[in-house]
């Protein structure tokens, strides 16, 4: 099937997401005569006595329906940015009225971070009630989400500068893309460590150049830095002095504030011997991940993980005897197979393990991972199903004393669903906050790693390392020019 749309080139790529929400693997195009779609999309904006207006219509064969969206324009607002959120709300409701129902809680909040939006509201000093009503009526999104996102925006409050650009607190991200085996939903660069062993020397050595020259780069522009994530792939599948010589330049190059966080991705929990989680507390780490995915042997044999639940129970019984302060827990709702009970289990046994932090994230099937080209072989949860099982994450991680403090959504989730970092109190991991709401910027180290430069006034500009380690190593002077550059940039502005 092929839907047309006449719509404005700005407001085209927002009103394109919404279409996919209610039209799944639908080919989108431009409508013009004679191009043969089944179903014609169109949205035309105004701006008249005060009010913006978006007229949203569709036409097929046997249905003909339209739905205006129309509000004050208020003094002093992003006119642009207003008038694209009011086109994907008008043809967000009008496909809702078409299709009976919604087939999201997240409305239109579609390629954007949902707590981003909250701040900004915030920052026009609504309070939460408003906030609530605010993204109900502006974001259609259900109650429910929008008093989640209030809560979480909320908490992340006293963690944030009033303004995007205005801290001169940085984070720092390392990223060592290998892995023991790729699992099956992976999307990330993460090459199997057996296969690109020969990669691996020459990578880390890039990587220890790329942290002095950005260490020197940071302190010439006086800048600090709060936040350390050494991420992957999976950093503690390095060799002991590999993964010993990437945090030590990491501790030595970067100018850190006294109370810097230090975050290890110990993905694997095979990877974590008593060598390596001696190596972590030694380079003063102070969050280190444990992700599981899942305590169901058999998922986990599915997936491809390589490990089993007691290697995740013996990982963390020796973090806890070696005194690290803050573990995380990472699980996925809605992996292959999986039921309601099974969450219920594996939410059960880690609560028996204790950890500081656990992030639900919900299964996305990305292009890139070979569960998108497997599809057919693996049975995944209906959307309810994964529904519920973050639904009774939530109240696990209730019961526990965590508080939601982080959450983003990607494309192609179960379910349309989200992410969501908990934590106890005090436990919170800076980076992920950071990370989500852009108001710090945060320099991203190594193949595939992202750096956002964050500017006063909230203009931000991404860029990013080549994702392939050989073409990484190769580029590297190149690759740390450009960095040096961008963090001048950030002393000047
Ligand atoms: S551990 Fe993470 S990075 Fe490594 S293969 Fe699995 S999903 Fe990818």
């Amino acid at each position: 099937m092929i839907i047309g749309i006449n719509a404005p080139d700005a407001c085209r790529p927002g009103i394109e997401d919404i279409i996919r929400v209610f039209y799944r693997g639908f080919e989108i195009k431009p409508a013009a005569p004679g191009a043969g779609h089944d179903i014609e999309i169109t949205l035309s904006l105004e701006q008249s006595d005060g009010y913006l207006l978006a007229a949203a219509g569709i036409q097929s064969a046997n249905l003909e329906r339209t739905h205006m969206e129309k509000e004050p324009v208020i003094p002093g607002s992003d006119l642009e940015n207003e008038s694209k959120r009011l086109a994907r709300l008008a043809v967000y409701r009008l496909l809702e009225g078409v299709k009976a129902g919604c087939p999201t809680p997240w409305g239109i909040m579609t390629g954007i971070r949902p707590t981003k939006v909250v701040h900004r509201i915030m920052d026009g000093g609504l309070a939460p009630e408003g906030v609530i009503k605010a993204l109900t009526e502006k974001f259609a999104v259900t109650p429910e989400k929008a008093a989640l996102i209030t809560e979480i925006a909320l908490h992340q409050r006293p963690f944030l500068p009033a303004h995007p650009g205005t801290s001169r607190e940085i984070g720092v991200y390392a990223g060592i893309p290998f892995c023991p085996s790729r699992c099956l939903y992976c999307s990330f660069p993460a090459y199997p460590r057996e296969k690109y062993r020969h990669w691996v020397a020459p990578y880390v050595n890039a990587l220890l150049q790329e942290i002095k020259a950005v260490g020197e780069a940071v302190k010439a522009a006086s800048l600090n830095v709060r936040c350390i994530y050494l991420g992957g792939g999976t950093p503690t599948c390095l060799e002991p002095a590999q993964l010993a010589a990437v945090l030590e330049a990491l501790n030595q190059n970067l100018p850190v504030t006294a109370d810097r966080e230090l975050t290890v991705e110990g993905g694997r929990p095979e990877t974590l011997s008593a060598e390596v989680i001696d190596i972590i507390r030694a380079a003063g780490a102070t969050r280190l991940s444990i992700n599981p995915q899942t305590m169901q042997e058999r998922t986990l044999r599915v997936i491809g993980r390589h490990h089993t639940v007691r290697d995740v129970m013996d990982a963390m019984e020796r973090a806890r005897s070696a005194g690290l302060e803050t573990i995380n827990m990472d699980i996925i709702a809605g992996l292959p197979g999986e039921t309601a009970g099974d969450m219920r289990d594996t939410l059960g046994r880690i609560a028996a393990l204790r950890p500081e932090n656990l992030s639900v994230h919900t299964l996305a099937v990305k292009r890139a991972a070979r569960l998108s080209r497997e599809i057919d072989q693996y049975p995944l949860p209906s959307p309810g199903s994964t529904g519920a099982m973050l639904e009774e994450a939530r109240r696990r991680a209730g019961l526990m004393g965590m508080v939601p403090y982080y959450m983003y959504r990607q494309k192609n989730m179960l379910g349309n669903l989200e992410n969501i970092g908990y934590a106890l109190p005090g436990r919170e991991c800076l980076y992920n906050i950071m990370i989500m709401e852009e108001r710090h910027s945060i320099i991203g180290l190594g193949a595939g790693a992202g750096s956002k430069y964050v500017m006063p006034g909230g203009m931000l500009y991404n860029r990013y390392n080549p994702k392939d380690p050989r073409l990484y190593v190769e580029r590297l002077e190149e690759i740390i020019q450009k960095k040096k550059r961008g963090i001048a940039a950030l002393n000047r502005a």
